[in-house]
């Protein structure tokens, strides 16, 4: 049972990374072999982002959370880009 992060939910506050008892980092889905599937960080989670899932590793790294500004900003140029072509 590993936690996973719904890119799409997650908002990067970072508030998963500031609970973590053991500095891990949610935020990026950087669970690790140390997570204890505690929940802290899913409690804190403002929108429901983190969830359970079978797996036994982690996923990779998904990038930024979507309804985060770096995600929207990354998006944006990209659309840009794509017109200017
Ligand atoms: S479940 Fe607990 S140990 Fe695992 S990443 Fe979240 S806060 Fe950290
Ligand atoms: S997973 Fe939740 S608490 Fe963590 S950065 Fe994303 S929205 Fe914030």
């Amino acid at each position: 049972m590993r936690i996973r992060r719904i890119v799409e939910t997650c908002n990067d506050c970072a508030k998963c990374n500031a609970v973590c008892e053991f500095g891990l980092d949610p935020l990026r889905d950087g669970f690790g072999q140390e997570c204890n599937n505690c929940t802290a960080c899913m409690a804190v989670c403002p929108t429901d982002a983190l969830t359970f899932t079978l797996r036994i590793s982690d996923f990779p790294a998904q990038g930024p959370g979507h309804l985060g500004r770096q995600y929207r900003d990354e998006s944006e140029i990209e659309i840009r880009t794509q017109e200017a072509a």
